[in-house]
């Protein structure tokens, strides 16, 4: 065990996205790693964005990935309530004492009041103009508090940037309460950090403004500069149009990578490669176990990260086939009830039928989310459909021919494996008619499986059954002859 603690701090207020969970991963890393303690902390002060369902979609998506948490809702810790919902009064009373100290002074101007002075004096900079910083009057009206921004300048250094210097000339007095006494962000995460004894703060580098006003509010919480936390600030994510990730240029909802056939191993593998790579090798696929062994928040690149949907599919379909069969077997289970392809209680036999087609599939998935339209066929019973288009294109007048040459070759089958299914279709069809194997093998496939796109034809066919496969290729012949 170490004394370093992490935490993930985000706001609720929707679905937890791949640039939190980005954040998230690497700071779970950084305390996993280290033997260390990870907080989780819901920053909702901002009750107006924060839902009770927003929260429990979080929790879920972590508990999905497998990011888990030593403190924070839910399991609770030494440092309750970590919703900072349920934490006013003790921003409350911070904001006392740095007002005591002079550190805080209520602000009786409103936003018009300031952009009217900055503009009569031509001052163009953003943010506030000091006019309260110094005043002994106290009118009546609202007042907001500010924090007062000490003179001079912040350095440090920044685990994965390096030395940063930020001039305070660029940091005015900032707000950390409003007039109703709802604290903010600044505040609220600042005391959070101290009072939860964080040591390490790693997060997005949208958040290296906010560095100097929370290391300066340290020092007026009295905390020595050796016991700063160290910060990280990890590098943006864009989408392929090189701007800023976002639900203009892709998808950024976890839960929608869930619901669309990814795996959580594989969620994990790409985002930690969302700005990291493992050390000594060119290799991108592995587990969270050997991520967390690996990783080093100073390996994190300063540069954007780019989002790659086609290189997170092909992540996802290495991780697929990693899988035991019997684990991707229960993984489909849920997909193919979802997709009706299975019903709510699925029959002992088609839990085999399930197993058996797994070999079928493993290679060829790159999403769960696939194999419902793969599988369909072998549980669609009496329901059995040819997809229309598949049919219009492959099952024509002239492979009635093959189709009558494949049914009686397998009508003579001795056994139903798919060696002997394969060698008396490649005699009837390829030896006897001289087809090429496409032409020969394409129309059965439709017949057979519904679509033109399907896992090994006569695996297909064996895990089918010889009388399901001959009467799907009887009723096919029958439809090509229009009769
Ligand atoms: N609640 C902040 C966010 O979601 C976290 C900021 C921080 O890590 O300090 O952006």
């Amino acid at each position: 065990m170490t004394g370093i603690r992490t935490r993930f701090a985000p706001a609720p207020s929707g679905d937890l996205h791949v640039g939190n969970v980005r954040t998230g991963l690497f700071s779970w890393a950084v305390a996993r790693h280290a033997g260390g303690k990870f907080v989780y902390r819901i920053e909702d002060t901002d009750a107006t964005r924060a839902t009770d369902e927003a929260f429990h979609a979080a929790v879920d998506v972590l508990r999905w990935l497998g990011i888990d948490w030593d403190e924070g809702p839910v399991v609770g810790g030494p440092h309750e309530p970590y919703r900072q919902s349920e934490r006013f009064e003790v921003y409350a009373g911070v904001v006392a004492q740095l007002q005591e100290s002079g550190h805080a002074y209520p602000c009786f101007c409103t936003p018009e009041e300031i952009t009217a002075r900055k503009a009569a004096r031509g001052d163009k900079t953003p943010g506030y103009d000091g006019f309260c910083r110094d005043r002994t009057d106290h009118p009546d009206g609202p007042a907001t508090m500010r924090f007062r921004m000490p003179e001079g300048s912040t350095t440090w250094d920044d685990l994965v940037r390096g030395d940063i210097t930020i001039d305070h000339k660029d940091v005015p007095d900032f707000t950390i309460m409003r007039s109703n006494g709802h604290p903010l962000y600044m505040l609220a995460a600042t005391v959070d950090d101290v009072l939860m004894g964080m040591t390490h703060i790693v997060r997005g580098e949208d958040l290296i403004a906010a560095t100097p006003r929370q290391m300066a509010m340290y020092a007026a919480m009295g905390v020595p500069r050796e016991s700063f936390p160290a910060f990280g600030h990890l590098p943006l994510i864009v989408g392929e149009d090189s701007k800023p990730l976002s639900k203009r240029n892709g998808e950024v909802s976890i839960a929608w990578y869930r619901r669309n056939g990814f795996l959580p191993e594989a969620m994990l593998n790409y985002l930690a490669l969302l700005g990291w790579s493992m050390p000594g090798t060119d290799e991108e696929v592995f587990t969270v176990d050997e991520m967390v062994a690996a990783f080093d928040v100073s390996r994190v690149s300063k540069n954007p990260a780019r989002f790659d949907l086609k290189k997170l599919e092909a992540i996802n379909g290495e991780h697929i086939r990693r899988l035991s069969e019997g684990d991707l077997a229960a993984r489909l289970l849920p997909v193919l009830q979802d997709a009706g392809v299975l019903g709510d209680v699925v029959p002992e036999d088609a839990h085999e039928t399930l197993r058996s087609a797994i070999p079928l599939v493993q290679t060829r998935l790159a999403r769960l989310t696939e194999a419902p339209d793969l599988l369909r066929f072998l549980f669609a019973g009496d329901a059995f459909e040819v997809d229309g288009a598949a049919a219009a294109k492959t099952l024509l007048g002239e492979t009635v021919g093959s189709l009558d040459a494949a049914l009686r070759a397998l009508e003579a089958l001795p056994s139903w494996d798919a060696a002997s299914i394969e060698a008396a279709l490649r005699a009837a069809l390829v030896d006897g008619l001289g087809l090429k194997p496409k032409h020969a093998f394409g129309p059965l496939r439709v017949a057979v499986t519904g679509r033109t796109i399907s896992p090994p034809l006569f695996e297909s066919m064996e895990l089918v059954g010889r009388d399901v496969t001959l009467a799907r290729l009887r009723s096919a012949i029958v439809d090509v002859r229009g009769f």
